[in-house]
């Protein structure tokens, strides 16, 4: 396993999200990642790496959680963090979604704050039927499915188990995973 070298904490966990980092990648220099703001080609060449960063919501939540105040993390220096967390009154997962422009972990957040195990199944407790997130309407389903997947289903999603309100990955399929279980 390649280990980080630049401004990722590392620890001892033998697989987690850092791996994919692409800064751990080969031949990139883990120097520009502790640039300065003056130092702007260190900070242009930092930043065109975690512009095609797999792993940019895990590494700026875990800046967020961990107080980095040295490292560009998600191309964004600790100065530009501390204000986006300002702004989104420290609220690190809405600072994380503001920052990226990406609802996803908003969702995934409600996701795992309004649902329950229940054996097999993961079943919705809020007694919304559908969710307003940065003022574009979700279902329960379409929210579950982005939570869960990451990126928007195709068409509908239903529930394909017995269980009212079940929201589980399993028992989620969108029309291409339909179609994939009736081939
Ligand atoms: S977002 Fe940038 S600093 Fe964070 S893991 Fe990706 S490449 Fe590294
Ligand atoms: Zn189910």
């Amino acid at each position: 396993m390649t280990h980080h070298t630049g401004s990722i904490p590392d620890t001892h966990r033998a697989t987690d999200w850092r791996d994919n980092s692409a800064c751990s990648q080969r031949g990139v220099d883990p120097d520009v990642f502790h640039a300065t703001e003056a130092d702007h080609a260190a900070l242009r060449e930092a930043r065109a790496v975690c512009a095609g960063c797999p792993t940019r919501v895990a590494c700026l939540t875990s800046a967020y959680q961990e107080h980095d105040e040295w490292g560009i993390r998600a191309g964004l220096t600790p100065r530009q963090r501390k204000i986006i967390l300002k702004k989104a009154d420290r609220n690190i997962t809405r600072a994380v979604a503001d920052a990226l422009g990406d609802p996803t972990v908003l969702l995934k957040n409600l996701y795992w704050q309004h649902t329950q195990q229940a054996g097999r199944h993961r079943v919705w407790t809020d007694h919304r039927d559908w969710v307003n997130v940065r003022g574009k309407p979700f279902t329960v389903n379409q929210l579950a499915w982005r939570a869960i997947h990451g990126f928007a289903p195709e068409g509908h999603v239903v529930r394909t188990c017995e269980v009212d309100k079940c929201v589980a990955d399993a028992c989620l399929a969108d029309d291409v995973t339909r179609k994939q279980a009736t081939a």
